[in-house]
């Protein structure tokens, strides 16, 4: 059974659900619920086999009242107009939850990357980037890396964008390699923070992380690194899964090996000691902590009836359908929202342009204890709220407290013209 939404209307609803606990002017309201502009092209590039090949690309604006607008570029061909608007509002809010000083976007260009060369995806890359140069900037909008793009393409943009531009501005997009201009610590970022907020949030219950286990949805890059990070912390990792199927061993497998079985043979299944489960049963273990960092609508309404977890910490954007989340809220389930559970991507991404504008480099333990501090008081900020507020859940919480910065922030600029 599905019941996802259309993202752009999920969007606008969890607005309008905080709104109800804020004094916001509808005019106001609307505004924080639509993109400021959206740029739609078409991109014609040249084939290896020298035909031209025309796509359609979108980067969308939606507020910049707190700062330069940020946010990945994704290529993927489910990209939509409507898609892109969505993510590029939730960056507005994952940024003000955490405050740090940004407005959100998003882009996307509407094709699958496996059907084209490295040269042919450069070429698209570099006319993308040219079409984009007017609108973004250090100062105005500095994309990052999204699902299929990485290093390489921010790397060709940086550099299509210095080129054009006569200058030198690698603040224009993060998510570089670190001689183009990367930041320590980059890589590591959602992992981590989807551990610190798993961390700061068993502490708020009283409870042990230490003592605690953990299954983990997805073995990428944000899933992978929380469960070594949670087991740094004497975390008990009891099972995990990738797109192949699941694994399972109540004693606690070793995420660092597990990694490397997956390197070695593409997938988790198969780990020496564990016995294979599937997907949905790696979802619903009885745990005291389950972290979803696959892709969005993994938990329906029907699976979340059957979660047995006591808390679910958001490694992935948008993992639970609304309905999920209603009935996780009404089973008392603690659910801690993705805009602040995976900000760590967003949070270096932005240590990363503060290194750029001052031209000097932090060590990897300066990035570390920095996003260890803006999550433990973006996490003090949302608990504040839902304790103040008396809010149904901690989703609630976050939205509220991002609602209320950039709704503050539009009105100390005033309406003008
Ligand atoms: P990734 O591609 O590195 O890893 C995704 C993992 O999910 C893979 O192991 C894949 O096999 C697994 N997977 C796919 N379908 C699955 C299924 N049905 N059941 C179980 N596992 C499945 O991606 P990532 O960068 O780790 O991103 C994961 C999620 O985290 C996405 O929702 C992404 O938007 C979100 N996120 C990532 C970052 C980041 O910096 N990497 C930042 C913010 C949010």
């Amino acid at each position: 059974m599905s019941d996802e939404a259309n993202p752009f209307e999920s969007l606008q609803e969890q607005i309008d659900d905080a709104a109800v606990h804020l004094d916001i002017d509808d005019g106001v309201l609307e505004r924080l619920k639509r993109p400021e502009r959206v740029l739609e092209t078409n991109l014609t590039f040249e084939r290896d086999d020298g035909s031209l090949e025309t796509v359609r690309a979108y980067r969308s604006q939606f507020n910049g009242d707190r700062g330069p607008y940020k946010g990945g570029i994704r290529y993927h061909p489910g990209v939509t107009r409507d898609e892109v608007k969505a993510l590029s509002g939730w960056m507005v809010y994952k940024c003000a939850v955490v405050d740090i000083p940004y407005g959100g976007g998003k882009g996307g260009i509407e094709i699958d990357p496996a059907e084209y060369s490295m040269a042919e995806l450069e070429r698209l890359t570099r006319s993308f980037a040219t079409e984009l140069r007017p609108i973004i900037g250090e100062d105005r909008d500095i994309p990052a890396p999204d699902v299929n793009t990485g290093q390489r393409e921010m790397n060709w943009i940086k550099n299509t964008y210095e080129t054009l531009e006569n200058t030198t501005a690698p603040g224009v997009i993060t998510g570089k390699a670190i001689d183009s201009g990367g930041s320590a610590g980059r890589v590591e970022a959602t992992g981590r923070s989807t551990m610190l907020a798993a961390r700061e949030t068993f502490e708020w219950l009283g409870r042990d992380i230490g003592n605690a286990t953990v299954a983990v949805q997805g073995y990428g890059n944000a899933g992978s690194i929380a469960a070594r990070l949670l087991d740094d912390l004497g975390t008990r990792v009891v099972a995990v899964s990738d797109s192949s199927g699941g694994i399972h061993d109540p004693d606690g497998l070793d995420p660092r090996a597990v990694r490397e079985h997956k390197s070695e043979t593409g997938a988790v299944e198969g780990y020496s000691g564990s016995e294979s489960i599937t997907n949905d049963e790696v979802l619903t273990l009885d745990v005291d902590l389950l972290v979803p960092a696959a892709l969005g609508n993994a938990i329906d309404t029907d699976l979340a009836t059957d979660v047995s977890a006591d808390v679910i910490v958001e490694a992935a954007n948008g993992p639970l359908t609304p309905g999920a989340d209603d009935v996780l809220t009404e089973r008392g389930i603690r659910v801690v929202p993705d805009v602040f559970a995976n900000a760590g991507g967003v949070i270096v991404s932005y240590f990363e342009w503060v290194q750029n504008r001052q031209r000097l480099h932090w060590t990897e333990e300066r990035v570390t204890e920095e996003l260890e501090r803006v999550i433990t008081e973006a996490f003090e900020g949302i608990i504040e709220a839902y304790e103040a507020r008396d809010l149904q859940n901690l989703r609630t919480a976050a939205y509220v407290v991002a609602v209320e910065r950039v709704a503050n922030a539009y009105a100390q600029g005033g309406t003008w013209p």
